[in-house]
């Protein structure tokens, strides 16, 4: 890894999500992606999901806001009739009392995700604005394990097993640091076969080429529930990898982001390393907030360096989407480079 990246797997995280961004796929070129890191269901949490995406169903799901639908909001936009109808003549029984329901169509309406108004007797009756697509083509997750050794890769080979049985995911990787050795220390242990395994060298931080592909997956069936399936890809797209800006401190005087070849990567000046994302917290002992000066005179962004700092990760977020909207038609691709100034 990088000087600085303490011995944090969160780092590790954050450059195999960038590099995916970069240059997913390893081995069947280049196609366009959304990234997203820890997200799962109630049974399992992925490190790092990554979504190959339809480009011009991508381009028309984006017209629905850049906040991910949850499940009540998708039955409404999915079941939404061309023309104004009532919502319990237009949608499917839910199993559940149609108040939810009637409660999601308001909060829809409110998102403008959909158009309602109120019929004869009060009814509430609702329409669609345009047509849910059907956006997703591939779903992939990736476990992280910089260090696998022979006690990771033993508890890790219990979760992959179920990752292959839950049949949510078209392909499942390991990705590791790279160890130098003939073989890799991964295929030694008693991996799934139908795992596939990356090796990362991050020395020198993140590019395209950070990645070397030791053991191919198998494509899998991803035959679990397409509903469930399709809220993991809307919770993907929400998040995204960059979330940490939320959670973490970057209105602290100590925040930095630093490149590390072509990611921007927390750093904190008083720790001199790469915060884990829990410590980094409103709890942490050495939080001290950003001078009152810093956010008015003479920085160049309004707010100060945190909301800065939130606001061009934010930035990036978009750019990445627009990117994977555009992949295919720029010869850029959805690598691209970036030269935003940090801090
Ligand atoms: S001092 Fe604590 S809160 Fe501040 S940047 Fe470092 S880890 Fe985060």
């Amino acid at each position: 890894m990088f000087p600085g990246a303490g011995d944090s797997e969160f780092a590790f995280e954050l450059l195999v999500s960038r590099w995916a961004e970069l240059a997913w796929h390893p081995t069947d070129g280049r196609r366009p992606v959304v990234v997203a890191r820890q997200l799962g269901t109630k049974e399992r949490r992925w490190d790092t999901v990554i979504l190959e995406v339809d480009r011009d169903a991508f381009a028309r799901r984006r017209l629905f806001g850049e906040r991910g639908l949850d499940s009540d909001l998708l039955r409404v936009v999915r079941g939404a009739p061309p023309a104004f109808a009532w919502y319990r003549d237009a949608l499917e029984d839910p199993g559940f009392p149609w108040r939810y329901v009637r409660a999601a169509v308001h909060r829809a309406a409110g998102r403008d995700l959909v158009e309602k108004r109120r019929g004869p007797n009060g009814r509430v009756e609702f329409r669609r604005v345009r047509e849910y697509p059907d956006w997703v083509e591939r779903v992939v997750v990736v476990e992280n394990k910089p260090d696998l050794d022979a006690s990771a890769a033993r508890a890790l080979a219990g979760q992959l097993r179920h990752d292959l049985d839950a049949g949510l995911a078209d392909e499942v990787w390991v990705a590791t640091g790279a160890t130098g050795e003939r073989v890799s220390p991964a295929l030694l242990e008693d991996m799934p076969v139908e795992v596939g395994v990356l090796e990362f060298d991050f020395d020198d931080g993140v590019d395209a080429d950070a990645a070397e592909v030791v053991w191919h997956p198998t494509r899998l069936d991803a035959d679990g529930d397409p509903d469930k399936r399709l809220e993991l890809a809307e919770r993907a797209y929400g998040k995204g990898w960059r979330s940490f800006r939320e959670t973490m401190r970057p209105d602290c005087r100590h925040f930095e982001l630093r490149r590390e070849g072509r990611a921007l990567v927390p750093h904190c000046g008083a720790k001199g390393r790469v915060p884990t994302a829990a410590e980094c917290s409103g709890g942490c002992s050495e939080f001290s907030p950003e001078p009152p000066q810093w956010r008015t005179n003479g920085w160049p962004i309004e707010g100060g360096p945190g909301k800065g700092i939130r606001a061009l990760l934010s930035r990036r977020r978009e750019r990445e989407r627009e990117r994977a909207e555009r992949a295919g038609a720029d010869p850029g691709g959805a690598a691209g480079t970036g030269t935003e100034a940090t801090r």
